[in-house]
C-alpha cells in the first residue's frame, strides 16, 4: 500500500506544477543515487560512450508520462548501438519531482523529463511549451515549435538556465474533467470547487469558482468527502485508473485548459555542447520519437478507456455548451495575455505563440475539426 500511495502522490506533479513541490517529502541530495562506475561496466566517458543521468517528475514507469523518458532512452540506445545510455530516475530517486530542472541546470543531473509549465516560477514563458488554456492542439504546437520559430525562443529561454530542451512526449487533448453535477450555464461554476492547476485554476476563479491544487492521489478521496465538486486530471486512460467516475459521473470533454500538453527533455547545456553533432542529432531524434510515439499511445489508450467508461460504467460524455465556451474562451484569452506582461522574453514567446495559433486554427477547424464532425455524421447510424 505504501508503494501504491507513493505512486499516486508522485503523480501530483502531472498537473499541479509548483504547488506540489516537496510533496514527495523524500528528496535526496543530488547525486546520491549516481550509479557506481563498477555498476556501469565502463567509465561514463570511454571510447565516446556516455551515460546520462535523466531525472524525471514521474513515479517509476507511471503509465504514459513515466514511459516517455523510457521511449527516449531506448531509441537513443538503439540508434547509438548502446554507446549512448540513459539512466532514468523516477521522482525522488535522484532528486524530487520538481527539482529535476535545477538539478539539470547545475549538472547534478544530465537531463530531465517533465512538463515545462512546472518552471513558470522561473519564467512565465515556459507555460507556452507545455500548454495554455484555449491554446494549440498537439499537432499545432509541434508545428509552431519545429517550423514556426518556437524552438529558437525555447532555446533562448532555456539557455538562461544552462539547458537545451526538446519536445519529448505529448498527452494529446486533456478532457474537461469530472463533475458531481451538470454544468448547464455559467451560474453553475459559481461556488464550484474544482481540482485544476495553474492557469486553468485562475480561469476557474474568474468564473466564480475556486481552484484547488491537490495531488493525484488525493483527488478521489476529496471527491468522495465533498471537499471538491469536480476534478481535472489527464484523460480516460489515466483517469479511469483512479476511479473518478464513481464519485463524479458527469464527464465533460473537450476541455479548454490543456489542448495538447507537451512534455520535454532538457539537457545540461555544457553536456550538450560537449557532444558531437552526430550525438546531438541522435538525442534530438530520440526526443522526436518519444514525442510522436507517446502521442499515438495516448490517442489509442484513451480511446479504449473511454469505451470501457461508456460500456462498463455507464458514463455519457458531454460537452460544455456554446454559451459557456464563449465566456470561458474570453477569460482564457485574458489570463494568457496577462502572462505576456511578465517580462520581455515571455512577451516575445506569447506573440509568436499567438500568431501561430491564430494562423493554424482555420485549417485545423476545417480539416481535423471538420472531418471529425463529418465522420460522426457518417458513422453514427452505422455503429
Ligand atoms: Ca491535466
Amino acid at each position: 500500500m505504501v508503494k501504491r500511495r507513493d505512486i499516486l502522490t508522485g503523480a501530483a506533479a502531472v498537473a499541479t506544477g509548483g504547488a506540489v513541490l516537496g510533496v514527495l517529502g523524500k528528496d535526496k541530495a543530488p547525486g546520491s543515487h549516481t550509479p557506481k562506475r563498477s555498476e556501469l561496466g565502463a567509465p561514463s566517458i570511454s571510447k565516446n560512450r556516455r551515460q546520462f543521468r535523466l531525472a524525471t517528475s514521474w513515479p517509476k514507469d507511471f503509465p504514459g508520462l513515466g514511459q516517455m523518458p523510457n521511449y527516449f532512452a531506448q531509441a537513443l540506445s538503439e540508434m547509438s548501438e548502446g554507446r549512448l545510455e540513459v539512466k532514468v530516475y523516477a521522482a525522488g530517486e535522484l532528486v524530487g519531482a520538481l527539482e529535476c530542472f535545477d538539478a539539470t541546470s547545475t549538472g547534478a543531473a544530465d537531463m530531465y523529463h517533465a512538463a515545462e509549465y512546472y518552471w513558470q516560477g522561473k519564467s512565465k514563458g515556459f507555460s507556452f511549451f507545455t500548454a495554455v488554456p484555449m491554446g494549440m492542439t498537439a499537432a499545432e504546437l509541434m508545428g509552431w515549435i519545429d517550423h514556426g520559430g518556437g524552438q529558437a525562443l525555447w532555446d533562448e529561454l532555456s539557455a538562461q538556465f544552462n539547458i537545451k530542451s526538446f519536445q519529448a512526449g505529448n498527452t494529446g487533448h486533456q478532457a474537461g474533467g469530472w463533475f458531481k453535477r451538470q454544468i448547464n450555464s455559467l451560474e453553475d461554476f459559481k461556488g464550484l470547487k474544482m481540482r485544476t492547476p495553474g492557469l486553468a485554476g485562475e480561469v476557474m476563479r474568474r468564473l466564480g469558482g475556486s481552484a484547488v491544487a491537490i495531488s493525484g492521489g488525493e483527488i478521489y478521496q476529496s471527491l468522495q468527502s465533498g471537499a471538491i465538486d469536480a476534478a481535472e486530471w489527464v484523460g480516460p486512460w489515466n483517469d479511469i485508473a483512479l476511479g473518478f467516475y464513481r464519485e463524479a459521473p458527469y464527464y465533460y470533454s473537450p476541455g479548454f485548459s490543456e489542448p495538447g500538453a507537451s512534455l520535454a527533455i532538457g539537457t545540461n547545456l555544457d553536456v550538450w555542447n560537449s557532444l558531437s553533432s552526430a550525438d546531438q542529432a541522435m538525442i534530438q531524434h530520440a526526443c522526436a520519437h518519444a514525442n510522436a510515439y507517446s502521442l499515438g499511445e495516448y490517442s489509442y489508450r484513451n480511446g479504449l478507456a473511454l469505451e470501457t467508461l461508456k460500456n462498463d460504467h455507464g458514463i455519457v460524455p458531454v460537452a460544455f455548451n456554446d454559451e459557456i465556451m464563449e465566456t470561458v474562451g474570453a477569460v482564457c484569452e485574458d489570463v494568457v495575455r496577462e502572462l505576456a506582461a511578465s517580462d520581455p522574453m515571455t512577451k516575445r514567446i506569447y506573440d509568436s505563440y499567438l500568431t501561430a495559433r491564430n494562423a493554424s486554427r482555420g485549417w485545423t477547424e476545417i480539416s481535423d475539426g471538420g472531418y471529425i464532425a463529418a465522420r460522426k455524421v457518417a458513422l453514427d447510424k452505422l455503429y
